[in-house]
């Protein structure tokens, strides 16, 4: 190859300064592109003295980053020399390809820092096939060696820390996420949610000042031990999550008050915990689902579930929308709309669109469960009571109902038309005046049906407003009056509370908040379920503290 021509060529495959091309042979898929190293002597790693006594030389592979969509492979001829100082053990060495490729390397470092990037980004599976999209073959497993070789960043000073823990495995194991409340980044993942662990962590970090946490003993104690000079904040985040169970418990208690008479609306109608009972009057029908989709569909509705009720917590704190979007890595638009709704969106509504035979499906059943299984028939009892639709949508169901009539199931309505102490839990806790006026409606109808769904809503109210107004100092105001209610339940929850009283106190009065912790956490299951399972914590951590 001309001189010209190598140098033109090693300009645009960017390769350090002394190595030099020899040949480039091009295939449809693959570069391969011979180097040697062009220096007369190299220094010994042992007495750093040159020697240009060439001992032999031997070929090396190595992948580098692709070209134009071509997998680039290197082909390096590298050669050995004898040390010439005579007292040195190293009577021959291998030339050092410094900033090119390390030295048992199959990869150059800046393939290594691109795939780096690609899992960190991606992890593993996705990574991977990005890589491949790049012409750059590689696998799982050694994306991942290559992302668990990155150095761990160092930890920042933290001086406002907010701990909570995580599900590796909801109901079996957890682990503890840390996070610097003021840059709101994560700063550590911890394998386990134990005092010890977090007191361990906290004793190396005599920095921290404050303590952001939720009421659990275990992280308490941590605190207390490790961290004596911090002081400790009950984060509000679980205040508000803790008010609202215990507001499920009051709501699912007087559900019978609620419930007595017809509603004028056909907002509160039948509990969705119930599990028997007469058949909705409104009813959609629908054929089961197998159990593993039905799962999924669960866990990802326990999900938006979740996110729902954070994204309330944080708006009940006194955060404008724009704000908790920001916190929650949502648009504003979906903030709006969920909060709008008073409720996650389900995916009922995408599955399956309402029908003008629903009103009908109950009936249908107990006519057919009586005997009667002619869909003319049956098409004609419920024209007379005014069905509108085809003799078409009744022989489908007739259909369905002969083929397996345990696949058919009757459901309310749709979520929102059902009382549900858990959404109503979340109507009790808003801001009224972000309320829209059917949601209004549906509490004012609540309240005046229970003497103690009433108080219970004004009680929650002074608390919500005593928190978003950071107004500490009437806490025991706030504990006399639920005294004095004789709401068990209230007064259990304001007695634990009582327990822990300066941590809440700093809690309602302290600007600081778990917020961020909590759309810390969302991010780390995020990074979690993009592992497939993998996710192992070294490989967590190192993904989510690089990404911080
Ligand atoms: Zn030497």
């Amino acid at each position: 190859m001309e001189p010209k021509e190598a140098a033109l060529l090693s300009s645009i495959l960017h390769l350090p300064a002394g190595i030099t091309i020899t040949s480039v042979h091009p295939s449809a898929t693959d570069l391969v592109v011979r180097v040697v190293c062009c220096s007369w002597s190299m220094p010994c790693p042992e007495c750093h003295q040159l020697s240009d006594r060439i001992h032999s030389n031997y070929q090396r592979t190595v992948s580098d980053l692709p070209c134009a969509g071509r997998n680039v492979i290197l082909v390096l001829t590298v050669r050995k020399f004898v040390c010439t100082t005579p007292t040195c053990s190293h009577k021959i060495f291998t030339e050092r390809l410094v900033g090119l490729v390390e030295s048992y390397g199959r990869m150059t470092s800046r393939l290594i820092a691109l795939v780096q990037a690609l899992g960190l980004g991606a992890g593993g599976q996705m990574g991977t096939r990005l890589a491949d999209r790049t012409a750059i073959a590689t696998t799982p497993s050694t994306l991942l060696r290559h992302l668990m070789q990155l150095p761990t960043p160092p930890t920042p000073a933290v001086r406002v820390l907010g701990v909570d823990d995580f599900a590796w495995k909801k109901r079996f194991t957890y682990g503890t996420i840390l996070v610097d409340l003021e840059r709101r980044k994560i700063i550590d993942v911890l394998a386990d949610r134990e005092s010890a662990t977090v007191e361990t962590w906290l004793k190396a970090h005599p920095e921290v000042e404050i303590v952001s946490r939720d009421r659990g003993k275990e992280f308490a104690k941590a605190a207390t031990l490790g961290a004596p000079q911090a002081r400790q904040v009950v984060d509000r985040f679980h205040l508000v999550k803790n008010l609202s169970e215990v507001l499920q418990q009051i709501l699912g208690h007087c559900r019978a008050e609620i419930r007595l008479g017809e509603a004028p609306s056909s907002e509160v109608e039948q509990p969705a915990e119930e599990p028997t009972g007469p058949l909705p009057t409104t009813a959609t029908w629908q054929q089961r689902t197998p159990a593993h989709v039905k799962k999924a569909h669960q866990a990802r509705q326990a999900s938006r579930d979740d996110r729902y009720e954070q994204m309330t917590a944080l708006r009940a704190q006194g955060l404008t929308q724009r704000e908790v979007a920001k916190r929650m890595g949502m648009s504003e638009r979906a903030v709006r709309t969920w909060l709008k709704r008073g409720a996650a969106p389900t995916n009922e509504r995408h599955v399956r669109r309402r029908s003008v035979f629903d009103p009908y499906a109950a009936y249908v059943l107990q006519r057919w469960q009586a005997g009667v299984h002619e869909a003319k028939q049956l098409y004609e009892e419920i024209q007379a009571q005014g069905f509108s639709g085809t003799v078409r949508i009744v022989q489908r169901f007739v259909q369905a109902l002969r083929d397996d009539p345990e696949k058919i199931t009757l459901a309310p309505a749709t979520a929102a038309d059902r009382f549900s102490s858990r959404t109503a839990s979340w109507l009790f806790i808003r801001d009224p005046k972000q309320l829209s006026t059917q949601k209004q409606a549906e509490l004012e109808l609540i309240c005046q049906r229970s003497e103690t769904a009433r108080k219970t809503y004004a009680l929650t109210q002074q608390f919500m407003s005593m928190l978003r107004l950071r107004r500490g100092q009437q806490f025991e105001t706030w504990l006399a009056a639920v005294e004095a209610s004789q709401i068990p339940e209230l007064r259990r929850f304001a007695q634990g509370l009582l327990k822990d009283k300066s941590a809440v106190v700093a809690g309602l009065t302290l600007s600081y908040s778990n917020g961020p912790v909590e759309a810390q956490v969302h991010k780390l299951k995020l990074v979690k379920r993009s592992m497939f399972g993998r996710a192992k914590l070294p490989l967590l951590r190192q993904r989510l503290l690089h990404a911080a």
